[in-house]
């Protein structure tokens, strides 16, 4: 095997770990594990710079690269951030201390590394890597929607096989799209609320935060007498609810029914505003027993409402291999701003 010119570094940066790959020239992912090391996000910005570098160094020590074959490097962390990797000024879960208000994360690991550093928010990256996955050697000639459904819902916008990142790096943001409830909630079911403030949208419904704060405490006053009930704890019990479906659980599977129906509602406004060929769901669910899943994914294509023509144009699949969904989408990122040059 002739060996490559030149690579890509794609780094993930999460709450607790890093995660890193490496793409070649030809395209092809020279790592096909995990390939993890601590993040240190919360001992602040300078460590967390420094483990990045780390991070970097050994993946490329892992495959036999040398430094100077990086061409340029991804980076992938959670929102919200600008289309810049300017962490927000408010802060945010993964980086709520001061130091981190404002931070320009992509600059900072930039000057460390003296290589092009290209941003994208963590959904973002995940939705690049399950266009290319799906598309392969078409992804360029495509369009595909990616919804990911994790402790909030998250994902991306993919056109011509680009992220759509938006004028200020807000665009894909899912979670916070307003979803007719309507066919969705229950009579007397109090319309679910999300943590951005609104209410009715799709994170509200389709996250583990919605049904720890919304869906859970509904359904167990239809099932008082449920194991659930007794645990005291919401967040506990929430985080037990998916498991519960695999085992055909009736509660849990009311509570997915209506994730199901949420992430079908947001698709169909999707269609209709970039009409894609291709529409992704992700997250915890993916890891579920294959009939469940595969019942999940029935429920949401049928609460899409797409046009006759988009149907028979239209694919419903789940992404794959999201553990390394992040690390790859911000590799592929930086291998397309070559492209871009
Ligand atoms: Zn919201």
């Amino acid at each position: 095997m002739t060996p490559s010119s030149w690579v890509v570094v794609g780094l993930d940066n999460g709450g607790t770990t890093n995660s890193a790959t490496v793409l070649d020239d030809t395209g092809r992912f020279l790592v096909d594990t995990l390939v993890e090391s601590p993040s240190r996000v919360r001992e602040g910005p300078d460590v967390a710079v420094r483990a990045l570098v780390g991070a970097f160094d050994n993946v490329l020590e892992l495959t036999g690269m040398a430094s100077g074959s990086v061409r340029a490097v991804g980076l992938g962390t959670p929102g919200p951030a600008s289309a810049d990797g300017v962490i927000s000024s408010k802060g945010s879960t993964n980086f709520s201390q001061a130091a981190w208000h404002g931070f320009d994360f992509r600059g900072a690991l930039e000057r460390r590394l003296g290589v092009p550093v290209i941003y994208n928010n963590d959904g973002n990256a995940a939705a690049l890597y399950a266009h290319h996955a799906h598309f392969g050697p078409d992804a360029a000639l495509r369009s595909s929607v990616s919804a990911i459904v994790g402790t909030g819902l998250g994902g991306g916008v993919i056109e011509s096989g680009r992220v759509i990142r938006g004028a200020a790096g807000m665009a894909g943001e899912l979670g916070h799209v307003h979803i007719p409830m309507a066919g969705l909630l229950e009579d007397g079911q109090p319309v679910p609320e999300c943590r951005c403030g609104f209410v009715g949208d799709a994170e509200s419904v389709a996250s583990l935060t919605g049904i720890e704060r919304n869906l859970l405490p509904y359904w167990l006053t239809r099932f008082p007498d449920h194991d659930l009930a007794a645990m005291g704890s919401m967040a506990e019990a929430a985080k037990l609810v998916r498991d519960r479906a695999d085992s055909r659980d009736p509660l849990a599977l009311e509570i997915f029914r209506q994730q199901a129906i949420a992430l079908g509602h947001l698709f169909t406004i999707a269609s209709n505003v970039i009409d894609a060929h291709a529409y992704f769901v992700g997250g915890g669910v993916v890891e579920a027993g294959p009939d469940f899943r595969d019942w999940f994914l029935a429920q949401i294509r049928d609460h899409t409402s797409l046009r006759e023509e988009q149907t028979a144009l239209a694919t419903f699949a789940l992404i794959p291999h999201l553990d390394m969904a992040g690390a790859r989408g911000a590799a592929l990122a930086a291998s397309d701003s070559l492209d871009a040059r």
